[in-house]
């Protein structure tokens, strides 16, 4: 059965709400109840104080589509976008929710009927994991369910540690968590890629589709797991992979979404070639970039801001690399407000003024583009090793305003890695060398702009906020 993203989404929410589930608009990308979590990495986030018992609501058992992003933090899977077939920096994960209400036996129960009633996924073509000693969750598959028990694998703690597992969930070293139970999708041996738990599990065959927590203890400082009174469920399954599986294809990349945001991206960018890695890396992008901005979250060099300027500017080297000449990123806001505006309508208001930012931030980093990497190039030519000294990925950054994920990710194309900790090394001399300065009361920044390429470090200073601010009341 064929079905777009959007068809997708409504009939999860829809089947959720026929089971009793509140609906629950996506909250924003920015967490608004946890300072120390860089983006909203999970449909879990926003209900997490619902979780803890600490924030009580009308209802008992929700559902959300949640915006999601992974670019940083304890979840980062930007490194992975370009290389896998289902890892993105923005997506959106489909959750149901019960906050002490149903137990181990209706979620699992729900996720079978849903997959393979609602949306007919054949059976044979699923296979599931639990934790190693959730005998009570496999039982349930094997026995209640009828997966055939060569199918549901135990996965066990990493190196022995207790509750170190994949399988095993906790939000941080004490509080709730529990076991774990996923379900997978085999695409077919024509894939690379094993099962769960065996050495080849990081190919793209058998991709993990929907992944259920059962919270079910709460850990104490001393180890100590005692059971919650009231046990909760909390899901997550990736649209666009759900997505990939029910439009016939392996890759999200190849699903409707993405196929129309690649289409923009070639045309942009000029490129005959569809297949072209660089697209896939763009079409990822402009959505992380393009609703984190939504959410007002702006270009800097630092924190959040400093994500999305990297987001932007590796989409910008992409362009690049195919030749795209002049601004091209933000050419795709609207594509993407073709594709997602109307499940979204906040990203269709504010289109233009993320236009106008994205435009600025391309043009900006455009002047400084070529001269770096034809700097970095002839280092890595020069090079005798296979990874880059630390000292000249800080100078890409500090001169040529290069993140050195940036850097990395060039230099990974080409066989090459940098040194982390060089590089680390050189900004924190940086950070010194600036505090040192500012104690003897010398400006360092008109020292820095008088002694390097002012169009980077320059940006804040031109534009500034004042000027971000001006863009965004347009
Ligand atoms: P994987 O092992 O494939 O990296 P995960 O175990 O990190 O996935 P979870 O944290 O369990 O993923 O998130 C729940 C679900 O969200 C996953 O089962 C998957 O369908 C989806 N998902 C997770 N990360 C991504 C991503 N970067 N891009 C797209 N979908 C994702
Ligand atoms: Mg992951
Ligand atoms: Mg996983
Ligand atoms: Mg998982």
């Amino acid at each position: 059965m064929s079905m777009t993203s959007s068809a997708i989404r409504s009939a999860f929410l829809d089947y959720f709400a026929s089971k009793g589930h509140q609906i629950v608009p996506s909250a924003s990308l920015i967490p608004g109840n946890d300072a120390t979590l860089l983006f909203t990495n999970a449909g879990m986030v926003p209900f997490k104080d619902v979780f803890l018992g600490q924030d009580p609501r009308s209802y008992s058992r929700a559902t959300s589509a949640q915006r999601c992003v992974r670019a940083g933090g304890k979840h980062n899977d930007l490194e992975n976008v370009g290389y896998t077939a289902r890892h993105h920096t923005f997506f959106e994960m489909l959750g149901n929710f019960s906050f002490g209400d149903y137990f181990k036996q209706e979620a699992i129960a729900y996720a079978w009927e849903f997959l393979t009633k609602e949306l007919k996924l054949p059976a044979e073509k699923l296979l599931v994991t639990v934790y190693a000693s959730d005998d009570e969750a496999f039982n349930i598959w094997t026995q209640q369910i009828g997966v055939p028990a060569e199918k549901v694998i135990r996965i066990g703690d990493n190196k022995g540690a207790p509750y170190a597992s994949d399988n095993f969930w906790a939000m941080g070293d004490t509080g709730p968590c529990g076991p774990c139970t996923e379900v997978f999708y085999d695409h077919g041996e024509h894939i690379w890629g094993g099962p769960p738990g065996s050495p080849e599990e990081d190919g793209d065959r058998f991709i993990e589709i929907w992944n259920i927590v059962f919270m079910q203890f709460n850990r104490h400082a001393d180890g100590r797991m005692e059971p919650l009174p009231k046990p909760s469920v909390d899901t997550g399954m990736g649209l666009e992979r759900i997505a990939a599986i029910l439009q016939g294809v392996h890759s999200n990349y190849e699903i409707d979404i993405f196929q129309a945001l690649i289409k923009a991206a070639a045309e942009a960018t000029g490129t005959q070639d569809l297949t072209n890695k660089s697209l896939r890396v763009i079409a990822d992008h402009i959505r992380s970039c393009a609703f984190l901005m939504v959410d007002g979250v702006q270009p800097s060099n630092e924190g959040r801001g400093y994500v999305l300027r990297r987001i932007i500017r590796r989409a910008v080297r992409h362009g690049h690399q195919l030749g795209a000449e002049g601004a091209f990123f933000h050419q795709l806001v609207a594509a993407l407000v073709a594709q997602m505006g109307e499940a979204y309508p906040e990203l269709a208001a504010k289109q233009a003024v993320i236009e106008k930012l994205l435009k600025i931030e391309e043009e900006q980093f455009g002047k400084t583009l070529q001269r770096g990497l034809s700097m970095l190039q002839e280092a890595l030519q020069q090079l005798e090793g296979k990874v880059l000294p630390g000292d000249l990925a800080f100078k890409l950054y500090d001169t040529y305003g290069f993140p050195v994920d940036l850097t990395n990710d060039v230099a990974r194309e080409q066989g090459f890695s940098v040194d982390q900790a060089g590089f680390e090394a050189e900004m924190a001399q940086q950070r010194q060398r600036a505090q040192q300065a500012s104690q003897f009361g010398v400006d360092y920044n008109a020292q820095l702009s008088s002694s390097q390429i002012t169009d980077f470090t320059g940006y804040e200073q031109q534009h500034g906020n004042a000027r971000v601010l001006e863009i965004l009341r347009d």
